[in-house]
């Protein structure tokens, strides 16, 4: 295993990772970007992006290839590389990966977040098999079956819109009485004629190799329901934060989120946190990019005064 030497390391290569690279690369900081994954992170699994002011194309693979390409053009070092452990206290910090080591002055945490799962028997099993918890992946699999899509949030309403030009019968399965989601979002699945079920939830899973069927039970009766066929299952009830990594080191919220002030600073000196990981009211593109830049600025200030001690 090889010892890399840079002033920034930035884990994850979502907007938030992206937008610090740019900003510390531009800000002549000697910079490398970790990803386990794809880069442009939650962004690679969303069908279209409307609310990224100047981005009017809604195309998120568009719009990750020009961020990565802005931040290379500074300078800024990609690698594919899971980062499997940090130690973050003292004024080196060092980032193992399956692959390397790196020593920096500075981290950005920029992990982000995963979909939370329903917690039902055989979920994982089905992952893939007729349960998947992204649209823009798995939806042309749907084409014109009956699609399921669980959560009353943003998400659930943006993606049973994009998997309705797939399927004309999209149906939204929410727990609850009144959904979450924008009134704009609610309203456009109301004009496309998306079924919205309230006071639903999924209570079971069933089927051999493929997710054949599916128990639903109405919350206020106590009424359950069985349906069986050919179709697909899609789920958005929120998402957990990426912290395992820091746990035990960085102060965490009881929800598991990064304790860090607007400015990204978290509990350990040298150490950000940028984006959907950090514990914050709204966890969007356009924030992410806020933290990221916020992260880099604070970082490359924290290296200046370390160096000039
Ligand atoms: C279905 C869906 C639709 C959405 N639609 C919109 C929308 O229309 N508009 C909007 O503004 N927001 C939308 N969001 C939210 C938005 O995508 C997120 O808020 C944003 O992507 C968060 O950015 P991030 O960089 O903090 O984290 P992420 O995008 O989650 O990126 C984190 C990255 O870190 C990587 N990583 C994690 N652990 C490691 C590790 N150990 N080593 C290396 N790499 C690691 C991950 O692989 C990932 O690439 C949507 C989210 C979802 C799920």
């Amino acid at each position: 295993m090889d010892t890399q030497v840079v002033d920034i390391v930035v884990i994850g290569a979502g907007p938030a990772g992206l937008s610090a690279a740019l900003y510390a690369a531009r800000s002549h900081q000697k910079v490398v970007v970790l990803e386990k994954d794809v880069l442009g992170g939650q962004m690679m699994i969303t069908a279209q992006i409307e609310n990224v002011p100047g981005s009017i194309d809604n195309d998120p693979f568009a719009l990750t290839d020009r961020m990565v390409q802005q931040a290379k053009q500074f300078g800024a070092e990609f690698r594919y590389e899971e980062v499997t452990s940090v130690s973050i206290d003292g004024p080196f910090k060092t980032v193992t990966t399956t692959q390397n080591e790196w020593q920096a002055k500075a981290v950005i945490l920029a992990t982000g977040a995963n979909p939370r799962r329903l917690g039902l028997q055989g979920e994982e099993k089905w992952t893939g098999r007729g349960l998947t918890y992204c649209a823009t992946c798995d939806g042309p699999f749907f084409q014109g079956l009956p699609i399921y899509v669980v959560g009353g949030g943003d998400a659930a309403f943006d993606e049973s819109l994009y998997l309705h030009t797939l399927s004309d019968d999209v149906t939204i399965l929410y727990r609850g009485a009144k959904p979450r989601a924008a009134v704009v979002l609610q309203e456009r699945a109301r004009e496309a004629g998306i079924k919205v079920v309230l006071n639903t939830e999924v209570v079971s899973l069933e089927g051999e190799n493929d997710l054949d069927a599916i128990v639903l039970r109405d919350n206020v009766t106590g009424e359950e329901k069985r349906i069986k066929g050919n179709f697909g299952l899609f789920i958005y009830v929120g998402m957990e934060p990426n912290t395992g990594l820091v746990k035990g080191q960085l102060a965490l919220s009881p929800e598991g989120y990064v304790e860090a002030a607007e400015t990204t600073e978290t509990s350990v000196a040298g150490v950000y946190a940028a984006g959907d990981v950090r514990y914050k009211d709204v966890r969007q593109i356009v924030t992410a990019l806020s933290d990221g830049a916020s992260a880099a600025i604070h970082a490359v200030k924290y290296i200046e005064q370390q160096d000039a001690q």
